[in-house]
């Protein structure tokens, strides 16, 4: 019987062992930590709630309010008529234990354990070992072991140690940054079902910055490509300046940094290893999504593997793990090209951004762009509908070189009087709380490792 490693128990690696379990080949899926929180915003589309069959209660929020602010602090409401439609937040410990355990339950071996070495035979054909810790006992540092397999799937994220293994080739990660805040419940009610997405030199040179809601706390972040990683910490005490006023009696809980790839490795298939997910660099650009495309990357892989295997009697080729990269590329390839080319066009400077925010007001603008992300289908329009589109664009980069601001002031949507603020923040009595807030915006942004608790920040 065929048997396979896969490497990382994310979202890519569950979806694929879950594919290669359910057609009855042995699969052992390797997880470092197993309560591991990714450093992730856990924003999902709709579709993927259906064709991974995700319950109800891994999503957090729906979000249906999407507040688009432009550097000049236009605000542009984006809302999603249909009751049944949303953008999912869900908290990625949550979400990624629920997709491991579910592997498991259908024959997965799980294993708590960290993959240190593979040896790949020769010309990386094989025979393949995997050297590994095992925490099942419950040490630090774990009981050294290895495996004999037939076939590895890298799911092992942006690090991936299976990719280094195969020379897959490297490729450029951008940085992102991004800092749970936990705000009290009537504060948390204005985030709802409403996301915010700030675009502006200030926040980002390249990208864009969030404010996603979670069940009881927001997820503040930002990122940017790889040549401008230096400047992480001043970027996200941008958005944090940004969003200051919403963010008031918010206490920081978890700070924490993690690269995405910007585009695939050279190589994702060699021998027979695979990469699939962040391993393989499938995050798209202007977005930075990549848990619906590393869910759906595991499940390609791992079907590909199944449909060459012949019920496990066989040992699938390189040629044969090659299909599912053609598959892929084949539909998904005009999506990453599509999204890279709008990131350079309206990311790139101020007028740009005000340009793209301002386009987004429109309503077939919202309409192309929600369904392709819920639905991930190519959406065409009538020719009446990319007439009107053009000049919108022309017209909106025009007015966007009049609009790009020379400073950032806080947007209105975020603004309360000094009154309020003074009423808000007023110390409940005369027995003061050692209770820290973040009113106080002024401080260091944090250390890029992750805390679990930050020490709250204050004055
Ligand atoms: C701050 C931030 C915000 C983001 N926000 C969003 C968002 O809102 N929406 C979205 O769609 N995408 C978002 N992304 C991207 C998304 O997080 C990734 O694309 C996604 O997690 C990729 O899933 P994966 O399974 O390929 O890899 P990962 O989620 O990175 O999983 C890899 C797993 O492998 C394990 N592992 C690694 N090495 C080893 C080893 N040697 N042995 C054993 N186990 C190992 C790790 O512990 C981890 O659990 C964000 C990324 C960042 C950094």
């Amino acid at each position: 019987m065929l048997r396979v490693a896969v490497v990382g128990g994310g979202p890519s690696g569950s979806c694929a062992a879950e594919v290669l379990a359910n057609a009855g080949i042995q699969t052992w899926l390797f997880e470092r930590k197993l309560d591991n929180a990714k450093p992730c915003g856990g924003a999902i589309p709709l579709c993927m709630v259906e064709e991974f069959d995700l319950p109800e209660s891994i999503i957090d929020r729906k979000v249906r309010n999407m507040k688009m602010i432009s550097p000049s602090n236009r605000e542009v409401d984006i809302h999603l008529p249909n009751s049944n439609e949303y953008i999912g937040m869900c908290r990625r410990e949550v979400l990624d234990s629920f997709l491991r355990d579910r592997a498991a339950s259908l024959g997965t071996q799980l294993i708590n354990g960290l993959v240190q070495r593979i040896d790949t035979g020769k010309n990386r054909q094989g025979p393949y070992t995997i050297h590994y810790a095992d925490y099942a006992g419950g040490g630090p540092t774990g009981e050294l072991k290895s495996m004999e397999v037939d076939l590895i799937v890298g799911a092992d994220g942006a690090n991936s140690r299976v990719a280094k293994a195969m020379d897959a080739g490297d490729y450029n990660v951008a940085i992102a940054f991004q800092e749970r805040i936990r705000l009290p419940k009537e504060e948390m009610a204005y985030y709802e079902d409403l996301a915010e997405m700030y675009v502006g030199t200030d926040v980002s040179p390249d990208f864009y910055a969030w404010v996603f809601p979670k069940y009881d706390h927001v997820a503040v972040g930002t990122g940017t490509m790889q040549k401008n990683q230096s400047l992480i910490k001043g970027l996200q005490q941008g958005i944090r300046e940004r969003a200051s006023k919403r963010l008031l009696k918010g206490e920081v809980i978890k700070v924490e940094a993690h690269p995405i790839p910007e585009h695939p490795r050279p190589r994702r298939v060699v021998g027979r290893m695979a990469l699939v997910g962040d391993a393989a660099g499938y995050v798209t650009k202007s977005s930075g999504e990549g848990i619906y495309f590393a869910a759906k990357s595991g499940r390609m892989c791992a079907e590909e593997i199944v449909n060459a295997c012949a019920g496990g009697t066989r040992i699938p080729s390189e040629a044969d793990l090659k299909i599912y990269l053609k598959k892929w590329d084949k539909k998904y390839g005009p999506t990453y090209k599509v999204l890279e080319i709008l990131q350079n066009v309206f990311y790139s400077n101020d007028a740009a951004r005000e340009a793209f925010v301002e386009m987004c007001d429109d309503l077939d603008v919202q309409r192309l762009t929600f369904d392709s992300y819920l639905y991930k289908r190519v959406v065409t329009m009538n020719p009446w509908q990319q007439l009107k589109l053009t000049f919108r664009t022309l017209a909106s980069v025009l007015r966007g070189q009049a609009l790009a601001p020379s400073g950032y002031r806080p947007v209105a949507s975020a603004v309360r009087t000094e009154e309020e603020v003074a009423l808000m923040m007023a110390p409940p009595a005369a027995t003061d709380t050692d209770t820290q807030t973040i009113h106080g915006l002024g401080q260091d942004a944090g250390a890029t490792s992750a805390a679990d608790r930050q020490p709250a920040l204050s004055r």
